[in-house]
């Protein structure tokens, strides 16, 4: 091997994630962009990627919740030790926030797959002796705090990381950010490269996940003069962070060679967003192995061997009989129904056509489309009985988002002697995997074209259950009408008013509902098991982060 090869193949890919969900006891995640995170990280370490990911601690995690009788969320700090999982390394390296020296250390956490493959995972930690008590506080808790806290955060995640690789002596081929949270990183490479931002540009990756413009992160530059201070100069900035206010979006997306949006339907919102950015679409994808329920994974071993770490086999489940298919999910249906009943006494049973809606709590999800029309509801259920179980949790500050679990409540309220409706407390992997696996069908009520990608439909595919869902998002590239899962509401290319489209939504949900689903399950079960086998056999095979990754290696990375 000559000395260029050998140093190739030392080289790294740095991945910067502000959240990452590798474990339920790891608290550094808060929703969808953690989970896949973790998918990415788990799927380079099945397939020997030189991956090595950067994330912040947040020891007092995101929050954890609560939710009285009448649906009001409580949040408690949702405390972990990182000791307990990983190793303090006794490298420190400096940022400057305030006008002060802010020490940060990182701790190391080595994902192993269960192929041999490894990722070491930093998380960076200013809880350091020698910072101030207010310092110190920097790393503790995940989206919490003002726009003050969040852009120091993003100082310790973009500036402290490249730092932090570099003390470690960790050669890196290229930045890969997701999501604009560590922007920051960008400019501190065009510091370290004389401002020189071809350079940075070459080396620089980013994905948008954010397909509204309220959603990427600002600053005002008078917050950034006062906290960061100037790194480079101002005009520069400016020039490619934004005139007025300083969006991480646009800095991310005028420092990276590669950006992508994570849909194919996504890239074209982040085109008419940022016109002028050549901008490209990977789809997401989840790790098969970590989504797949036990009761599945016993199947697809017998049947399909292989077939987590070459997830494309999955095209093969016609092999699998039908009654084996329902024997596992029945399984996992059980496992799930008795959760449910002993953590809220919703009495729910193992028979009846069982619908689940798990997501962050905030308004575009739309938790309570479903009971737009009560009246019809209550209709529909009489043509065969439907249950319903609920989760999510709302932002601390999304008063909306709170709002509309507290609906649901009360809805439950309403419907109690005909439907039964359970909300479960404090959504995490561990719950997002038992109802992903349990129900039914999947139900997605997104207002489009807000759901960049969406992960959770991806992993009920994995376990046989059935997608039914506004056309947004990686739905549009899985969903074939009446053959793997259902539509609700009209197709991306066409526009209606906001009016006209509730109207068509809800013509779909309660229609598909009464006279296509609940038929179907009650009635023609060897057709729902078809059904089931094509979420496997045509959407599992695909939207998975194996095949995620290869994208990612061959079109990015390389
Ligand atoms: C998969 C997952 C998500 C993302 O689901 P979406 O469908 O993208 O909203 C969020 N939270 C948890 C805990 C998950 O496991």
């Amino acid at each position: 091997m000559t000395q260029t090869e050998e140093s190739l193949l030392k080289q790294k890919i740095a991945y910067f994630s502000m959240e990452i969900a590798l474990s339920n006891g790891i608290h550094t995640y808060s929703g969808g962009l953690g989970v896949l995170a973790g998918d990415t990280i788990r799927s380079s370490a099945d397939l020997n990627i030189p991956l090595v990911a950067v994330t912040l601690v947040s020891k007092k995690g995101y929050f954890r919740q609560e939710l009285t009788s009448e649906g009001r969320q409580i949040e408690h700090p949702d405390p972990w030790d990182p000791s307990q999982f990983m190793k303090q390394l006794p490298e420190e390296v400096t940022v400057q926030i305030q006008g002060r020296d802010v020490r940060v250390k990182a701790w190391l956490y080595l994902f192993k797959s269960a192929i041999g493959g490894v990722v070491p995972v930093y998380f960076l930690d200013t809880d350091v002796e020698g910072n101030s008590s207010e310092d110190r506080e920097i790393t503790s808790f995940l989206y919490g705090g003002d726009e003050r806290y969040r852009i120091k955060q993003e100082i310790v995640l973009g500036i402290g990381g490249v730092r932090m690789l570099e003390k470690l002596g960790i050669d890196v081929r290229k930045y890969h950010m997701n999501e604009g949270h560590s922007s920051f990183l960008a400019l501190e490479l065009l510091r370290k490269h004389d401002i020189n931002a071809n350079k940075v540009r070459n080396l620089c990756i980013f994905t948008t996940h954010t397909p509204v413009e309220a959603g990427h992160d600002k600053f005002s530059y008078d917050l950034v003069r006062e906290v960061l201070g100037e790194f480079i100069p101002f005009d520069i900035l400016r020039s490619l962070g934004g005139q007025d206010r300083l969006n991480m979006t646009l800095l991310a997306l005028n420092l990276s060679n590669y950006v992508n949006g994570v849909a194919k339907r996504h890239r074209m919102v982040s085109k008419e967003m940022f016109p002028g950015y050549e901008i490209r679409a990977i789809t997401n994808g989840i790790h098969s192995y970590t989504w797949t329920c036990e009761s599945f994974k016993r199947l697809y071993d017998k049947y399909l061997p292989g077939w987590a770490h070459e997830p494309e086999l999955l095209a093969r489940v016609e092999i699998i009989p039908d009654n084996e298919i329902w024997q596992a999910h029945m399984e996992a249906k059980r496992n799930l129904i008795d959760y449910v009943n002993s953590a809220t006494n919703a009495g729910m049973d193992y028979d009846t056509l069982t619908i689940g809606f798990a997501r962050r709590a905030t308004e575009y999800k739309r938790h309570t489309l479903l009971f737009s029309d009560i009246e019809r509801l209550k209709k529909v259920n009489r043509k065969g009985r439907i249950q319903l179980i609920f989760a999510g949790k709302a932002h601390p500050k999304d008063e909306m988002g709170k709002r509309l679990i507290q609906q649901i409540f009360n809805y439950k309220e309403i419907l109690k002697d005909e439907i039964k409706v359970a909300y479960l407390e404090n959504y995490d992997m561990d719950l997002a995997a038992k109802l992903v696996s349990g129900v039914d069908v999947w139900l997605n009520t997104p207002l489009p074209p807000m759901e960049a990608s969406g992960t959770s439909g991806m992993k009920a595919a994995h376990n046989g259950v059935i997608n039914f869902s506004v056309l947004d998002g990686w739905w549009i590239e899985g969903w074939i009408e009446g053959v793997t899962g259902w539509a609700i509401g009209p197709e991306p290319g066409e526009h209606f008013s906001t009016e006209k489209r509730r109207t068509m939504e809800l013509e779909d949900l309660y229609g598909k509902l009464e006279y296509v689903i609940i038929p179907l399950y009650y009635k023609r079960r060897d057709e729902w098991i078809r059904i089931m086998k094509n979420s496997i056999g045509k959407i599992a095979c695909h939207f998975n982060s194996h095949r995620m990754m290869h994208r990612y290696v061959t079109e990015a990375y390389l």
